[in-house]
């Protein structure tokens, strides 16, 4: 056979390369995939169709698909992720992130970054409170500080002024979200084990979370004061988990406070220096432009995107050009935890950034550049490979609304049904069965049952490019992330003959939809109290999106409805009222007098938006 023909599959004649490395971006598409080698995306779809992968050509596939393609066609793929896409894009700019400029002799000791986890009600709050509070500015006249996501504190050690940063949000969710963004912020974790209440799972959560991270462990042993405090028993259950306390030869420092008394808050200061010394070489390079990472970032009314950033690396100053994530700006001012005026910030110090044009996420990288210009350009440029990405999710394989398009290629609609019980489930399929569609579309279930809609629903439906229906439930977990990124079309209903109207307006061309509904937050209810003054309090923890003040929400309990169209009527974060609260972090919020609420029961905020007609 000639070797210089084309190969091909299947009888499909290929875009042949000279072993050329072809880039694409990860979760690309064929259609992506085809555009890098001007070669036409259905043949690419037959091609993979041949070789046994059912894809369309807009899904996104995986490494291994793109890799195989790439090597029937006689091409090295080489799939980039979004990390060095990032790295390549500062790159063009002539700007290394995450290194420090220089060499050994340019390195200066900066002080450890710290987070405070361990289970609920042990009293990470409390002692973050505690510490800012006995430490902070002492002397200064009421010492009032403000919560800006983190903090510094001055101690001594060894007769040595010493300074420790605080990350202010306790719990390791915060900590693993900003983490999956790519962001180590911390160095240390003091985990908080009430010495009343012993190993709970969120202790053995938040150790395993560290561990992960390799930040060193200081534990704090809490609630001393207490009757029933054993903080002999903690230290012997903690073995288990390979924290050995330095008292029984371990390498592990334990320190028995009481953070509600303020006892020992000095020797854990210590503790956490000493940790610091003896397995860290926590230096940094002041004398360069500055990097880090943003920890808290929100809209305020006054002063418009408001960020606490961590200064890792460089000196941040007054006027200097930034870019946190897809923002950028000019900073026009910083302030510290104190509402102090702040010039110039060195490593390790967190200060609120005013000057952004908008507002960064937690976990966003931030990097100094010369001129507003390079600030510009690389903002833009992330933004339009969100943008990019967005758009790619939003081509949808199959939805009512491009059903005509569809029916036309398959004569099929295919549905997968859930719902919160049996009877229900039933009476809808048998219903949707008896809808007159005449001879030419066929309408097939491939998959019913109770429950919330799962991640195994979602894959279900791309493999059999189905739309999902639930009935009185929800989607689970990271089942609503996978239906967006694979355009799956997931429909909410409450009453049947809404569910059975849709089908049959869109079996029949005569779909108009509206309104959707947009998903803006999760969260996950930790903690109820009961206020005579409001009413029912839920302590959340926000687990996607945002929660906003006055936005609609529904509360599920085990994948299931319980109410729906609910205000989100007041929101605070620790005691402050706030208008939005993000992933990763903790608030407290009430859904008008509504006050069935129990622990992990989910509040999801939606709103309803106006759909462009296709
Ligand atoms: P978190 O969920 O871990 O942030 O816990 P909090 O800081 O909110 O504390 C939970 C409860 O324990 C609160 O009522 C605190 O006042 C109380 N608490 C915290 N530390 C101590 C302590 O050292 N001694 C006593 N007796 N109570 C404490």
């Amino acid at each position: 056979m000639d070797n210089m023909q084309a190969p091909s599959v299947g009888g499909v004649r290929l875009p042949k390369g000279q072993g050329e490395t072809i880039r694409l971006p990860r979760g690309a598409s064929l259609t992506d995939f085809a555009d890098k080698i001007n070669a036409n995306p259905a043949s690419l779809v037959q091609v993979l169709f041949h070789l046994g992968e059912m894809v369309t050509a807009t899904q996104s596939v995986s490494d291994e698909i793109l890799e195989l393609l790439g090597s029937e066609m006689n091409y090295v793929v080489q799939v980039v992720s979004p990390e060095e896409e990032d790295r390549e894009l500062l790159e063009t700019f002539d700007i290394t992130y995450g290194e420090d400029a220089g060499d050994e002799d340019d390195l200066q000791v900066r002080p450890p970054v710290v987070t405070v986890m361990g289970h609920v009600d042990h009293g990470k709050t409390r002692l973050l409170d505690t510490i800012r509070k006995a430490k902070v500015h002492e002397g200064e006249a009421g010492g009032i500080t403000q919560h800006i996501g983190a903090y510094q504190v001055e101690t001594e050690l060894e007769g040595n002024p010493r300074l420790i940063t605080f990350i202010d949000t306790p719990g390791h969710e915060a900590f693993t979200a900003m983490r999956a963004r790519g962001a180590n912020a911390t160095d240390i974790a003091v985990i908080v084990v009430a010495a009343d209440d012993g190993v709970m799972p969120q202790t053995v959560e938040a150790i395993n979370h560290a561990q992960a991270a390799q930040a060193p462990i200081v534990v704090a042993v809490n609630k001393i004061d207490k009757e029933g405090a054993n903080p002999a028993k903690i230290r012997q259950q903690l073995t288990e988990y390979g924290l050995v306390a330095e008292e029984y030869g371990g390498d592990t420092m334990f320190v028995d406070i009481s953070a509600k008394q303020g006892i020992n808050i000095d020797s854990l200061l210590e503790a956490i220096l000493l940790t610091a010394d003896a397995s860290l070489d926590l230096r940094a390079n002041p004398a360069m432009e500055a990097q880090g990472v943003a920890i808290e970032a929100h809209l305020d009314r006054g002063r418009g995107p408001v960020a606490t950033v961590l200064v890792q690396r460089g000196t941040l100053r007054v006027g200097d050009s930034i870019v946190a994530g897809d923002a950028y700006g000019r900073v026009r001012r910083m302030v510290d935890e104190h509402g102090d005026d702040v010039h110039d910030a060195t490593p390790s110090r967190p200060v609120q950034v005013i000057g952004l044009t908008s507002v960064p996420r937690a976990g966003d990288s931030f990097l100094v550049v010369d001129e507003d210009r390079v600030a510009r350009q690389i903002a833009e440029r992330r933004q339009a490979r969100t943008r990019n990405a967005a758009n790619a999710a939003k081509r949808k394989r199959v939805s009512l609304e491009d059903l005509d398009a569809a029916l036309k290629e398959t004569s099929q609609l295919t549905l997968i049904i859930k719902g919160d019980n049996s009877g229900t489930v039933e009476a809808l399929e048998d219903a949707l069965m008896k809808i007159e569609v005449g001879d030419d579309v066929e309408l097939r279930v491939v998959h019913r049952g109770v429950g919330g809609i799962t991640e195994g629903d979602i894959n279900l439906a791309v493999a059999s490019s189905a739309i999902v229906l639930g009935f009185n439930v929800r989607a689970e977990g990271k089942a609503t992330e996978l239906a967006n990124r694979e355009g799956i079309d997931v429909r909410y209903y409450t009453v049947i003959y809404q569910a059975i109207d849709e089908i049959e307006a869109a079996l029949k061309g005569l779909l108009k939809p509206e309104y959707e509904e947009v998903q803006l937050g999760r969260a996950e209810i930790r903690d109820v109290f009961k206020s005579s003054k409001v009413g029912t309090i839920a302590g959340c923890m926000v687990l996607s999106g945002e929660i906003r003040r006055n936005a609609r929400a529904r509360l599920l309990r085990d994948g299931k409805v319980i109410a729906e169209n609910l205000p989100i009527s007041s929101l605070k974060r620790f005691k402050d009222d706030a208008t939005e609260v993000r992933e990763g972090f903790e608030c407290g919020l009430t859904l008008g007098n509504y006050s069935d609420l129990k622990l992990e029961d989910i509040i999801e905020t939606y709103e309803m938006r106006e759909k462009p007609r296709a």
